[in-house]
């Protein structure tokens, strides 16, 4: 399915407002997300203390613990995920974030989803999804209608970062993607001619 970024801002709009119970200049939860759809969050240290057969955490071992951030795993008819607990945790929201962003969309998978350091899965099975998940879970943790009022009242990269709680690289990235500091510019540009 084609999702425009309109279509995405406003999905993400009603989820926080409707679900979360958050107005778009909140901070919100993505573990209350997870949790709010029945998707269980698990370290790879609770998979061992659960029970969890040797041979998947072997497997989620085996994939350098460095190299990744988050794995989307289907269970029967549902999912689950594993997160790698050695991150900030303002990373490992992001991350929580972008594997809910997945189910949301109901990107089918038939296999785990890994996702890297950065804002993509290692494995997708399109570019497409993970460009719709990136930009739905930056929707999610800072709305673009945030960015623009915080980019009006002239906050910085890092006071956004620290209201919404997520990384200074990632508050950059959504001030800029959304136009947020464009239109603040060109406001203030006018106001001074
Ligand atoms: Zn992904």
């Amino acid at each position: 399915m084609r999702w425009t970024k309109a279509a995405l801002a406003r999905l993400a709009a009603e989820v926080r407002e409707k679900e979360l119970q958050a107005n778009p200049y909140q901070r919100i939860c993505p573990y209350d997300l997870a949790d709010l759809y029945g998707v269980a969050v698990y370290t790879l240290q609770d998979l061992a203390e659960s029970g969890c057969p040797l041979e998947a955490i072997e497997f989620f071992t085996s994939v350098r613990p460095e190299a990744w951030s988050a794995a989307l795993v289907p269970n029967g008819t549902g999912q689950f995920i594993v997160e790698n607990n050695a991150h900030t945790p303002q990373r490992r929201r992001s991350n929580i974030a972008h594997e809910m962003a997945h189910l949301l969309l109901e990107h089918e998978f038939d296999r785990i989803l890994f996702t890297n350091g950065k804002r993509g899965c290692a494995n997708p099975a399109s570019k497409e999804m993970e460009a719709q998940a990136a930009e739905l879970s930056g929707e999610l943790l800072l709305p673009g209608a945030s960015a623009r009022r915080a980019a009006a009242y002239g906050q910085s990269d890092d006071q956004v970062a620290e209201q919404f709680d997520v990384s200074t690289e990632f508050a950059r990235w959504r001030m800029n993607v959304t136009g947020a500091r464009r239109i603040a510019d060109r406001a203030a540009r006018k106001r001074s001619r």
